[in-house]
Parts: structure tokens; sequence; C-alpha cells
């Protein structure tokens, strides 16, 4: 039983360390993974990762770095540059920010001055931390504006996010975030950010996979700026991009460097290449849409079991549940799920009575039981899981529980990860 690629020199060397990578592997074989913005990279992306790549000093862009000796990383770059633009059909890509955070930060260092205004969606509504909120350096050194969805459906308020624009007219505004169910209408955004002389940017972190495959919309030829990381359904390393049309391009790439970060991780841009390579076959298509199909099979079942979902369902790879009519927080829900064998997180629900760290909701996605090979057949079983898992912890029965982690890892035993051989 061991991790794939091998670690045998590290076992050697290090040993407490390569039995926590162990361990870490067999945990992530032996649970239901449907943490929405977790998958499982291929083993081809954990070895570029593991790569002598680690090595190297290349501050600047390819033809014109500030070390010699790029002989080899400017070619890798360049790779993973043009598979990007050729893959999601951009003009311009940078493949160096360390993650999805700093890509954002460069939308705001490239577009914005400290104190502008901004605009993106709150937190508890399914924002992310970045799109401008107060505890976050962006909802600190700018004035961000905050837009919702609407209460009687779960989806995006767009005529709050019009009126709001008109109103404070903001520099930049973010369509996107981490808790959104439903297909994002980026050409809606698009006139809105017109019509105030906004900068649109799209932040595709969680959806990227989907874009790539098909199975949501683009927003190319909408939005101006495209940030995405590239470790959620797009399943390549920890990482990020940005993505822009030509005009944008000279601005963003001045903010990556040398405005915010200083050398790029070549072992990363190595396997986000790769991983951009395997999001170009044909099979990543139906992998997208795999992806879509399974979480609506999800939220059937779990509708079927009661279970309130924010908008009533999905169109995408994640689900929000509002557990109060199961009378169980987010958190004991998400802490006994895990011991069930099913990994997921509490999250804010809209307009969330409690408390953000411990709120009413959970939230699930499909990407990485779908890289593991289960199907629209298997969720109902999942959904029964989910809510006796739920019921167990609510009537504090962990013999229930513990019979459910069993069941689990048989179901699992007979559908490998890349990454961990049994
Ligand atoms: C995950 C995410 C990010 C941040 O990515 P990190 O790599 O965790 O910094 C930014 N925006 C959105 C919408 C995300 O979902």
């Amino acid at each position: 039983m061991t991790h794939q690629p091998a670690i045998p020199t590290l076992t050697a060397a290090d040993p407490e360390i390569a039995g926590l990578v162990e361990d870490e592997a067999r945990r992530q074989a032996e649970k239901i993974r449907l943490i929405a913005s977790e998958n499982y990279v291929s083993e081809a992306v954990l070895e570029a990762t593991g790569s002598v790549l680690t090595n190297k000093y290349s501050e600047g862009y390819a033809g014109k770095r500030y070390y010699e000796g790029q002989q080899f990383i400017d070619q890798v770059e360049q790779l993973a540059i043009a598979r990007a633009k050729s893959l999601f059909g951009v003009d311009h890509a940078n493949v160096q920010p360390y993650s999805g955070s700093p890509a954002n930060l460069a939308a705001y260092l490239a577009f914005a001055q400290p104190g502008d205004t901004v605009m993106g969606m709150a937190l508890p509504d399914g924002g992310h931390l970045t799109h401008g909120w107060s505890v976050s350096a962006t909802g600190k050194w700018f004035n961000p504006v905050r837009y919702g969805v609407r209460k009687e459906t779960g989806r995006v308020d767009l005529d709050q996010v019009r009126d709001l624009a008109r109103e404070h007219r903001p520099k930049l505004i973010f369509a996107g975030g981490t808790a959104i169910p439903r297909t994002i209408d980026f050409p809606a955004f698009a006139e809105i950010a017109q019509e105030v002389g906004a900068v649109l940017v799209a932040d595709i972190a969680h959806i990227a996979g989907l874009v790539a495959g098909g199975a949501h919309p683009s927003p190319v030829g909408h939005a101006q700026v495209i940030t995405t990381t590239t470790h959620k359904t797009l399943r390549g390393p920890r990482g990020a991009m940005i993505m822009t049309d030509a005009e944008h391009a000279k601005a963003i790439d001045k903010a990556v460097f040398p405005g915010l970060q200083g050398g790029p991780h070549n072992h990363t841009t190595a396997a986000i290449a790769v991983a951009l390579g395997e999001a170009s076959k044909p099979e990543f298509r139906d992998y997208a849409h795999a992806i879509v199909a399974n979480a609506k099979a999800l939220a059937e079942a779990l509708v079927e079991r009661g279970f309130d979902l924010v908008s009533g369902g999905t169109d995408n790879h994640l689900l929000l549940v509002d557990l109060t009519s199961k009378q169980i927080g987010g958190k004991p829900a998400a802490q006994a799920l895990d011991r069930a064998g099913i990994e997921l997180n509490y999250n804010t629900v809209p307009f969330d009575p409690r408390k953000p760290f411990d709120p009413s909701g959970i939230r699930l996605g499909t990407a990485a039981i779908t890289t593991r090979g289960l199907t629209p057949e298997h969720q109902p079983q999942i959904a029964e899981w989910i809510d006796r898992s739920v019921t167990a912890a609510a009537a504090q029965d962990e013999a229930a529980i513990g019979k459910i982690a069993g069941e689990v890892r048989d179901l699992l035993a007979t559908h490998p990860i890349p990454g961990y051989r049994a």
C-alpha cells in the first residue's frame, strides 16, 4: 500500500514525513471526497510537480529573464501558455501566479488604486475572500461593494449587481465565487461592466475544468480578465493562471512580475502544462460532463431525502445544502460525515442566521469522485449515507457512523485513485 509515484528515497531519508505522506495518500483513497475545491491529479502531474524544475530561478518571462540557464524553462512556460491559450481560446495567458488569491491580487494591482471602489459577491452568499471581503487585504485596501443572491431563488441578483454598479461605479467587477451552484451569466455581467466602465474579472477557479470541457459557458469574449486556480475542476497542480484579451495582457504581466511575485514555481508550471494537455483531450470533455451528471444525480437523491438545497439544485459540480430542516448545524454534520468516510466542508448558506464558524450548511462537489469513476448510479447510495450520517450525528449514534465508514470503504476499494496503490 503505497503512494504513487513511490517515495523510497524519502522513506529512507525522512521516515517521519514519508509516513505522513503515506498516511495522507491512504486517507485520500479511503474517503468519499466531496470537497468541492479538491480533486485527484494524475500521476503525470504528480511527477512533474516533484521534478528538478523546483531548483531553478527564472524571474521574468520567456526571452526576458534575470537569470541565465533558461533554455528549457522557457520552453516549459511557453508550452503551458500555448496550451492555455488553445484550450480556453484566449489571446493571452500568464501561468505564473502562485495560487488563486495572488492571481486575483494581480487584477487589483493592474487595474485599481488603493481606495478605489471594487465590486464582488459577498462571502456568505458564495463569493471569495479576495473579492473584497473585509478580513482580506482586498477589503482593507480597496472600497468594496458587495452583491448577493436573491432570497427566493438562491441565484445571483443581477438587478442588484446593475443597481450597485450604476451607483458606485467600481473599477473592477468580480463574477464568480466558491459556493455558486448555478451557471454564471457572464454576458449579463459584461453588459453591466461595460455600462459603468469597469474591468470585468471572471474568477473561474471552481469551474475552469467545466469551462474547458464545455460543461459551463465560457467567459471568453465577455470578461477582459479571467483568473483561475489550476487545482479544482481543472485537475492540475496547486497554482493559478490569468487569461486576458490582448488589450489587458501587458498590465496583468507587469502586475504578476515584478508587481507581486519573484521567481515563478517552474515545477508547478510544468505540471500545469501537463494538466492542460490532459484537459485538451476528448476524454476530458466526457469527464467535465460526467462531473455535472453526478452533481445533478446527487442533488436529486438528496432532495428526495428531504434535504434543502440552496437554489433547489445545481447546474455545475457544486451543491450547497441548508441543514436547518435536519436540525443539525453544518459543523457537527461535517465532522460526523468525516467519521463516516465522507469528506466535505461546513459552509454558510445565503442569509445564514448562524455564525460563519458554526453555519447552517454543508458544501459538496463531485469533481473528485468523478475522477475515481463514480457515476450517477452511485449517487443515491451516497445520499443515503449522508442522510444516515446526519441522522446518526443528531442522535449521537457513533456505532451507526462507524458502520457507514465500513460500507464506504467497501465501495471505494473497487475505485482506486491516482496517487495511491492499495
Ligand atoms: C479557490 C478560490 C480562490 C483562491 O485560490 P487559492 O489557490 O486557495 O488562493 C479564488 N477565487 C475563487 C472563486 C476560488 O474558489
